[in-house]
């Protein structure tokens, strides 16, 4: 008996790096990640090494069913290591380890927002050729052939992403047309990222299918056109009992350098989304509010109602890394939760 195991990996593509991934055949049967052996792969064919020392290490984080091949074989989650077992500078889950160690104790929870957009050769599927579509207004978790491009594509990722048994909790059309966002969440910070990474993969691939590609470029049509981003929301064990703790968190976010420390790692071209139009803010401007997507920070309005809930930071990018923005979350916030 064997079973296919693909091993997915980040890599160290500048300025945002891609997702690779490769079969390995198993001997005997999947039994979570003890079964999963140490992997290797050549770092210079992916920015990540020099060709006169050219092997990095595969080390297996997390494993899922793997939908689309389905029986025993399985998707596998992977860090990169260097031979002698360090993290590799690209290496970006190594981090938000020892901050989600640190903090674990306050139970931060996140729930991202990805959007993407669908395109068909050059084009943003829905966009005609040599033209645009109507101007955006109808789109938006619309219905019927004129405003709805690629569901589909859509259905089937969401369907591989539940087989995968991915913690999604939603997906909507959203504001350009062609663009789509699923939510993943809420989960502890290395879940949550770890699943948001498998189920970007599972994106690209179930896409291939239909000879469709998706990409998120945070601004993949320039002009009166909304970008994508990846709302992420977040809480605490103190901010979902009580609003002083949201007060807290929010306000820890404007403190001194770190609107600026945060947004620089919110994702490549962030400047370019966030224009203070199309529902952001500056990128170089913090500010929060009850209901206001015109903020870089919301406090949702059922959580001033409730007195306790989360807050959304709208700021990061669709290419974001979540284990940058998840551990730039926790830190900030839990560092002044805890005086
Ligand atoms: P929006 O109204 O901004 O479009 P969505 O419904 O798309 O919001 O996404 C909200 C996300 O917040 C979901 O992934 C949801 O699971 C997550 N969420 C809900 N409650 C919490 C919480 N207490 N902490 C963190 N995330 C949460
Ligand atoms: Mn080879
Ligand atoms: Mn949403
Ligand atoms: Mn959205
Ligand atoms: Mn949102």
């Amino acid at each position: 008996m064997t079973f296919k195991a693909e091993y997915i990996w980040i890599d160290g593509t500048e300025p945002t790096a891609k997702l690779r991934s490769k079969t390995k055949i198993i001997a005997g049967s999947p039994d979570g990640l003890d079964a999963l052996p140490i992997w290797g792969f050549d770092g210079s064919s992916t920015n990540q090494a020099e060709g006169h020392a050219s092997d990095r290490v595969l080390k297996p984080v997390a494993v899922y069913p793997d939908p689309i091949r389905g029986g025993d074989d399985v998707l596998v989650m992977c860090e990169v290591l260097n031979i002698d077992m360090t993290p590799h500078e690209s290496n970006t889950r190594a981090a938000l380890a020892e901050v989600e160690a640190e903090f674990g104790a306050q139970e931060p929870i996140f729930g991202i927002e990805q959007e993407y957009t669908f395109f068909e050769g050059d084009r943003p599927l829905g966009f005609p050729v040599g033209g645009f579509p109507a101007a955006q207004g109808g789109y938006y978790c619309g219905v019927g052939t004129d405003e709805i491009h690629g569901r589909d594509v859509v259905e089937a990722h969401l369907d591989n992403c539940l087989k995968a048994g991915l913690g999604i909790s939603g997906i909507n059309a959203e504001v350009m047309p062609g663009q789509w966002e699923f939510q993943v969440g809420p989960l502890a910070p290395l879940e949550v990222s770890d699943q948001l990474w498998v189920a970007r993969w599972l994106l690209y691939r179930t896409a291939e299918d239909f000879k469709i590609s998706a990409t998120l470029d945070p601004k993949p049509v320039k002009g009166d056109w909304n970008g994508a981003g990846a709302h992420t929301n977040f809480s605490t064990k103190a901010m979902r009992e009580g609003y002083d703790a949201i007060i807290t968190a929010c306000e820890s976010l404007g403190e001194g350098s770190k609107p600026l420390d945060h947004v620089k790692h919110y994702g490549a071209g962030i400047d370019d989304r966030l224009t203070g139009l199309h529902e952001t803010a500056p990128w170089n401007e913090y500010s929060y509010g009850v209901s206001n997507r015109g903020a870089s920070v919301r406090i949702p309005w059922q959580v001033e109602k409730d007195g306790k809930g989360y807050i959304e930071d709208r700021r990061p990018n669709a290419n974001v890394d979540p284990y940058v923005v998840t551990r730039l979350l926790v830190d900030t916030c839990c560092s002044a939760l805890e005086k």
